[in-house]
C-alpha cells in the first residue's frame, strides 16, 4: 500500500465481515488506515433493518452488539482514531424504524444510502435492482426522488455514494440529469446534510468516482459539504484512490471536508496539518 500524506481526509466508509460480503474486523481496517497515514477511519457497515430487508447483505439485528464490540476493540487499539458509524439504508417506510433505532445508538456518523428502488416485497424475498426500474430515465428519476426523501427524513448525516446508479454504466444526458438531480440536491442542502465522495466507483464497471464532477459542482454551488469514503469491503481498499478524490474535490472548489464526533460535524481543511480537528 502506498502511504498518503497525513493531511489527507479521513476515510468515512468501511465495512466488516458482518455484512456477509466483506472481510475483516474493524481493527484490520483501522490498521490499514494508520499504515496509509489517514487521520481517522469510520467503520460504517451495512446496518440491520426490520422486515428482513435485504438480509443477505447486512448484519442481523442480533449481531449489532458484536459489531459494536468490534469497533470498540479497534478504538481501544487506536484511541481517538476509529469512529463508530453505520451505513443505513433509506427506503420508503423505513422512517419509523430508523428514527428510533439510529437515535438509540451511540453513532459518530450515519451514512444514508439507497441500494434499492422499491421497498421490501410483502414476501420479503424480492428486491428490484437499482438499475432496472422502468428504463434508464425512469430509474434515475425514481432514484433521485428517493434521495430527496432520504434528505427530507432528517435521519442521516451524509448521503452515501450519491450517483451509484451509474455503477453498471447507465448514464443520463447532462440535461436530464439536471432535471432529476437538482431538486434532490436542493433538499440535501436544505437538510444541512453532507454528501460522500466515494471512490468505490473506480472499482466498479463505471470506473468513475461517485458522484460525477458535474453533480459535485452542483453540490458545491449549493454549499453542500463533503466527506470522503473508500467503501472498503476488504482492509487493503482503505483510502483507495484518495489522491484522485481529493483532486476531484479541489477541482470542484472544495477546500475542506467534515469530521464527525457524536453526529456533530466540524469542517477541517484537507490540506491542514493532521490533528487539526476542531471542537465539536
Ligand atoms: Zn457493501
Ligand atoms: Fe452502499
Ligand atoms: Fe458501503
Ligand atoms: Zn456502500
Amino acid at each position: 500500500m502506498t502511504p498518503v500524506p497525513s493531511n489527507w481526509p479521513a476515510d468515512y466508509h468501511s465495512h466488516t465481515r458482518l455484512c456477509k460480503h466483506a472481510s475483516g474486523e474493524p481493527r484490520d481496517y483501522a490498521r490499514a488506515a494508520r499504515q496509509r497515514g489517514l487521520p481517522e477511519l469510520a467503520t460504517t457497515d451495512h446496518g440491520p433493518t426490520p422486515l428482513n430487508y435485504d438480509p443477505l447483505h447486512r448484519m442481523e439485528m442480533e449481531q449489532f452488539p458484536e459489531y459494536l464490540g468490534g469497533v470498540r476493540a479497534a478504538q481501544r487499539e487506536e484511541p481517538g482514531f476509529v469512529l463508530l458509524g453505520i451505513e443505513a439504508d433509506y427506503f420508503e417506510s423505513c422512517e419509523s424504524f430508523m428514527a428510533d433505532w439510529l437515535a438509540a445508538q451511540p453513532f459518530d456518523l450515519v451514512l444514508g444510502s439507497i441500494h434499492y428502488l422499491s421497498p421490501p416485497a410483502p414476501d420479503r424475498s424480492e428486491f428490484k435492482p437499482l438499475w432496472n426500474f422502468g428504463g434508464i430515465r425512469g430509474t434515475w428519476k425514481r432514484y433521485f426522488e428517493l434521495v430527496g426523501k432520504l434528505a427530507d427524513s432528517g435521519l442521516y448525516d451524509i448521503v452515501g455514494h450519491l450517483d451509484m446508479l451509474k455503477r453498471n454504466g447507465s448514464r443520463l444526458a447532462d440535461k436530464e440529469l439536471r432535471e432529476c438531480a437538482l431538486p434532490a440536491l436542493d433538499r440535501i442542502a436544505a437538510a444541512g446534510m453532507a454528501i460522500e465522495i466515494n471512490t468505490s466507483g473506480l472499482r466498479h464497471a463505471v470506473k468513475e468516482i461517485y458522484p460525477s464532477p458535474l453533480l459535485l459542482s452542483w453540490a458545491r454551488e449549493r454549499g453542500i459539504p463533503i466527506v470522503f469514503g473508500s467503501d472498503a469491503h476488504q482492509p487493503d481498499q482503505v483510502g483507495s484512490a484518495f489522491e484522485q478524490a481529493v483532486r476531484l474535490a479541489r477541482e470542484s472548489g472544495y477546500t475542506d471536508s467534515l469530521r464527525f464526533r457524536g453526529r456533530v460535524a466540524a469542517r477541517v481543511p484537507f490540506d491542514a496539518a493532521s490533528g487539526a480537528h476542531g471542537p465539536c
